[in-house]
């Protein structure tokens, strides 16, 4: 049995090199490379692809596994072992249920969709979107078949992102925050911002930024950063971790973004040496991923208590954009709430709302009480409601984010569940570290990044994400409450009125 365990670790570690290949070539490709080299990329990311994919459905794996069932069931259900045992299980029964040719499909239809809608945003014509839609529909629904669900053929795409998370769960998470969020909404004092838009030198904040970042207790020579078009993290390794950013010369904004990517960055740099090269070597979900990414943004990078200790180091960086503004005022400022139009600009507040507006019409569009050419209607209309905001075209409106047209549908939720499962472990953390208001205060944040490297990011993929949350938290399953509690204290706080 020793004997297949290695060489059951083996054959991954092969298959998990080949994904780390990809994942040099997909930063490069979106960092350095000159856009003519595209095609090539497309071309050799497929052929990696195309061999990771069949070495791991391979029948040989799965007797492998097979032959490990004994050795599974004797070990304790959270080893390194026993997890690798059964979490490759699944990810191998479901990998093999999709046959080639329709996996090929969608990631065919997935690049040319890009395409299409780069141009119909652009132009805001939907009617140019709409065929790329209905494939990128069909395609999913025929992916749909290939499993078996309960309650709604959302719950299989669900699965990709959010694993064991039926659609009913997140319905009932929405219908919680949903009311309640779009009351806060409504309340929420109007906040004096203007400072935050000026001329802020992309150097200076460069400079600022990785200053912030070298207290986030990042090994030195694991990880970098680098400048992009659209910002995203990700890593080959727990010791090769590259955060990206994009600074604008008129707002502070990236420095969020950055704290963003570098709440993913910290989860990849945590994961357990012992899970490397293994399928175990990630998060349990996008949602728990993205919990990280909100915590080390909003929790740590919004509180006051991290500003009182960067309040004066920005404002020295920045003397003539903020040397008359106080501290308070510019903690109101970046945590006011604001309607809007477009979700990557939207505030804490109003972000899940965009959120839910899409769940709420990619479902329908899968179970087919939608159809694709009213969604622009149906989005106004939401948008109209949720937000009280009237949606000008639909550059502004259905065309704004990419996933439909690479047939991402299920993807959206995990944003809003991040923010939700943020809270949930931050009373965790409360509970962990009582005084890390005061260590943050005082610009130490090396023992909250420790606990939260011990006791989540070192667990990558082992437990389901139910799992993972019920061991830190003592509850299972997702809670909205500490979330809606967090809004209510911060909006409560801001100065009313101004
Ligand atoms: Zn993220």
């Amino acid at each position: 049995m020793d004997a297949d365990l290695r060489t059951l670790r083996e054959r991954l570690a092969e298959v998990s090199d080949l994904h780390r290949a990809m994942g040099v070539l997909g930063w490069d490709q979106r960092v350095t490379m000159p856009p003519l080299g595209t095609p090539a990329r497309a071309e050799a990311l497929a052929t990696l692809g195309r061999i990771a994919h069949e070495r791991f459905v391979d029948d040989e794996l799965g007797r492998l596994l097979e032959r490990l069932r004994p050795l599974e069931e004797s070990l304790p259900y959270d080893s390194d072992e026993a997890s690798l045992i059964r979490v490759t299980r699944r990810d191998w029964e479901k990998a093999r249920k999709v046959p080639a040719e329709l996996r090929a499909e969608m990631t065919r239809a997935a690049a040319q969709g890009h395409q299409v809608w780069v141009e119909a945003r652009a132009r805001s014509d939907f009617a140019a979107f709409l065929p790329t839609l209905e494939r990128n529909l069909e395609l999913r629904r025929r992916y749909v078949e290939c499993f078996e669900w309960e309650d709604s053929p959302y719950t299989p795409l669900l699965d990709d992102y959010e694993p064991f998370m039926t659609t009913t769960e997140v319905a009932e998470v929405f219908g919680v925050i949903r009311p309640a969020l779009a009351e806060l909404v409504r309340e929420a004092p109007r906040v004096e911002a203007g400072f935050l838009r000026g001329r802020f030198a992309p150097e200076l904040q460069r400079a600022f930024a990785e200053r912030v970042l070298a207290t986030f207790g990042f090994t030195e020579g694991a990880w970098r950063l680098d400048t992009t078009a659209h910002p995203f993290c990700t890593s080959f390794s727990n010791r090769d971790v590259r955060l990206t950013t994009r600074y604008h010369e008129t707002g502070l904004e990236s420095l969020w973004s950055t704290l963003h990517e570098a709440g993913h960055g910290l989860y990849a740099h945590g994961i357990a040496d012992s899970l490397q090269r293994t399928p175990l070597a990630g998060a349990p979900s996008l949602g728990l991923n993205e919990s990280q990414s909100r915590t080390w943004e909003n929790l740590v990078g919004r509180s006051r208590a991290f500003w009182t200790c960067w309040y004066e180091p920005l404002r020295e960086t920045f003397p003539e954009q903020l040397g008359d503004v106080a501290l308070d005022a510019f903690v109101a400022a970046i945590n006011r709430a604001e309607p809007g139009l477009i979700r990557v600009e939207a505030d804490e507040t109003t972000y899940s709302l965009h959120i839910i507006l899409r769940f709420e019409l990619e479902r329908r569009l899968i179970e087919g009480t939608l159809a694709p050419r009213d969604l622009p209607e149906a989005w106004n209309a939401g948008m109209r409601e949720l937000l009280g905001v009237e949606v000008p075209d639909d550059a502004h409106g259905v065309l704004q984010d990419v996933h439909w047209s690479a047939g991402s549908f299920g993807y959206f939720p995990t944003y809003a569940l991040g923010n939700v499962i943020s809270l949930q472990l931050w009373a965790a953390v409360r509970e962990a570290i009582p005084d890390v208001e005061e260590q943050m205060a005082a610009g130490e944040l090396h023992e909250l990044s420790a606990w939260l490297r011990d006791n989540l990011y070192a667990l990558g993929r082992k437990l389901t994400p139910k799992e993972t949350i019920e061991r830190l938290t003592g509850t299972a399953g997702i809670d909205p409450g500490p979330y809606l509690a967090y809004l209510r204290d911060k909006l409560a706080a801001l100065p009313a009125g101004a």
